[in-house]
């Protein structure tokens, strides 16, 4: 018999229709022959009025004590879950609501934001045996202690595809108020589509980009447990509605399926940084020390020996960031910091973008048309990210969504069947080994690519369509390029490094010396670099990733050269020589992490 895991989030349970209108789905999916859990949110916008509670009683300016947020956090999942058992029970049918403690759902002790170290599964297999609706409190978890736990704000999707995941479930159904995942946000794209799919890894990029619908972590669980998610709207009655998030994208043939919008972030930016093995550690370690989390991170080589390194933070964090920024600065012994709290970020997103060239050029090109100036860029496999003038940030939006045509459903689409049954794992030791560790980084590989060369322009004028012209001249040389950062130069000017295969480094320094009479500037290039990377789940929700790499570098005496960062991967150039060393670095570091 199947399992099926139904979460509600807080507007599908929002008043008492609402409620049976889910306690008749989850009903009719009993009695279609599979067993059924729900993960139920709190009622409409309770957990924000508890939150507002919160701050009524605590006048003296001070946070609530965590735990006691919790305490009361907790509460509004305890009413919809109550509430749901009787609906449920009144429609005739038999169900049973459960706390995350009554089930056995163990985190850590990080109130409110707490993660999952391992799920009990024997009461919730026992009552679905017996015929019941186990109905689950989303969001909430116990200690060692028995103190209860929160899984931070939108939680309740981490609890259902962890659950979905621990009983092996065919399948978790995300109802919500949206009709499934969109190309981009329908609010300020009008001609944004409805996917019918999209990839783990797509999501988690396009989550991480703020692209609500999932909660980050939710779909980290997805991918480690191969959970398919089907996110539907819960006003909707047809099955084939949705988008699945499973391991496939909607169309392979596609370069990209999804472009967002990040406001809210601020630039920071040292320039002539010394670049040394350390810097990028420094930097960045001080920052994880005060808590901030930096988001996007480029690097690149600088005039005479320097270094330049951009980087966003969330613009709330802007003070607190140039404080630990500029003191880091003066102990290095040279840089000059300047931001720019007007930014925005741009981005597409696509696993077809892997395999396919001139997608980057593309999307620059399209900014350049509409004449948007783009300050810095960072890529990864399976995305590109631009920094634009905030104001220019809706029109940016639209240009890159029109460019790659994403409001035209794929021509050649996977026929869109029952998501496949997960591949869960079968040896019971191995199930629990996993489970111990559910919410641990898992690092899937630490990789040496030492068949690269770096091309760098250094202070080139700072206008609409340098790196259009840029990647064209190189794309019609038939050079492929592969990582591309982009940095803020001298006032008015830019630093843009790129990476090609090393017997392509002398034609593409030909070919980009002849646009220099226009941009100004100078232009290297060296062979002699390696990429390392790291690719694994949870590298974002696990801050950590970058300052552990940087500081393992800087352990072994490697100058990090280029760096560039995504939700799947962080990627840093380093010098050839010390290629190999790194590795071994990279692996030591993340021994402990490493998915056998
Ligand atoms: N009720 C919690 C919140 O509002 C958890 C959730 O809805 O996922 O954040
Ligand atoms: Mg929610």
């Amino acid at each position: 018999m199947s399992l099926i895991v139904q979460k509600f989030g807080g507007t599908s349970v929002a008043d008492a229709e609402k409620i049976r209108t889910a306690a008749r789905r989850a009903i009719r999916a009993q009695q279609a022959g599979n067993q059924v859990v729900m993960v139920v949110s709190a009622m409409g916008k309770n957990t924000d009025l508890l939150v507002d509670l919160a701050g009524q009683v605590c006048q003296g300016g001070g946070e609530p004590p965590a735990r006691e947020m919790d305490m009361l956090l907790s509460t509004g999942e305890q009413v919809s879950v109550a509430l749901m058992a009787m609906a449920i029970d009144d429609l005739g049918a038999k169900a049973v609501s459960l706390t995350g403690g009554q089930i056995g759902i163990k985190t850590d002790s990080s109130h409110t934001k707490a993660r999952i170290r391992s799920i009990s599964t024997d009461r919730v297999r026992k009552l679905l045996d017996d015929g019941y609706i186990v109905i689950a409190c989303g969001f909430q978890g116990i200690d060692d202690d028995l103190n209860i736990t929160t899984l931070g704000r939108g939680g309740s999707d981490t609890s259902a595809v962890a659950l979905a995941a621990v009983l092996g479930a065919s399948r978790c159904e995300i109802y919500t108020d949206v009709d499934g995942v969109f190309t981009t946000d329908p609010r300020l794209v009008a001609e944004a589509r409805k996917m019918d799919r999209v990839s783990h890894d797509e999501m988690l990029e396009l989550a991480s980009l703020g692209a609500g619908v999932m909660h980050s972590r939710s779909i980290e669980f997805g991918k480690k447990f191969s959970v398919p998610i089907h996110v539907k709207n819960s006003a909707v009655f047809t099955d084939e509605a949705g988008t699945v998030i499973g391991p496939e994208s909607e169309s392979a043939d596609r370069p990209v399926s999804g472009a967002a919008l990040t406001r809210d972030e601020a630039r920071l930016t040292v320039r002539h940084v010394p670049d040394l093995p350390g810097t990028s550690h420094a930097i960045f370690s001080r920052l994880a020390s005060e808590n901030v989390t930096v988001d996007m991170i480029v690097q690149n080589p600088g005039a005479g020996g320097t270094a330049d390194i951009s980087f966003t933070i969330p613009e709330g964090d802007l003070k607190q960031a140039l404080e630990a920024l500029q003191a880091t600065v003066d102990q290095l012994g040279g840089g000059e910091v300047s931001y720019d709290a007007d930014v925005a970020k741009v981005s597409i997103v696509g696993l077809g973008m892997a395999t396919q060239s001139g997608v980057a050029d593309r999307m620059f090109r399209a900014l350049a048309e509409e004449d948007i100036n783009i300050t810095a860029i960072t890529t990864s496999e399976i995305k590109v990210s631009v920094l634009v003038d905030r104001h220019r940030m809706t029109e940016a939006l639209r240009a890159v969504h029109r460019e790659f045509e994403l409001d035209k459903p794929p021509h050649e689409r996977a026929s869109f069947g029952e998501p496949a049954a997960p591949a869960m794992v079968a040896d019971a030791a191995d199930v629990v080994d996993r489970l111990q560790h559910m919410e641990e980084l898992t690092i899937h590989g630490v990789e040496l690519d030492p068949s690269q060369a770096r091309v760098s322009l250094i202070d080139v004028a700072d206008t609409p369509g340098i790196a259009a012209e840029v990647f064209e001249a190189v794309a019609s040389e038939g050079v492929l390029v592969d990582m591309i950062v982009q940095s803020v130069g001298e006032q008015g000017h830019t630093n843009l490094s790129f990476t090609v295969p090393q017997g392509d480094v002398e034609r593409t320094i030909t070919t980009v010396k002849r646009l220099m009479d226009k941009l100004g500037g100078s232009v290297s290039g060296t062979n002699h670099i390696a990429i390392l990377t790291v690719t694994g789940i949870g590298i974002r929700s696990h801050t950590g990733v970058g300052t552990r790499m940087f500081e393992a570098l800087h352990e072994a005496n490697i100058n990090v050269d280029v760096i560039s960062t995504s939700e799947v991967r962080v990627n840093v150039a380093v010098d050839a020589k010390k290629g190999e060393a790194g590795l071994t670095a990279l692996k030591k570091a993340f021994a402990d992490v490493i998915e056998q």
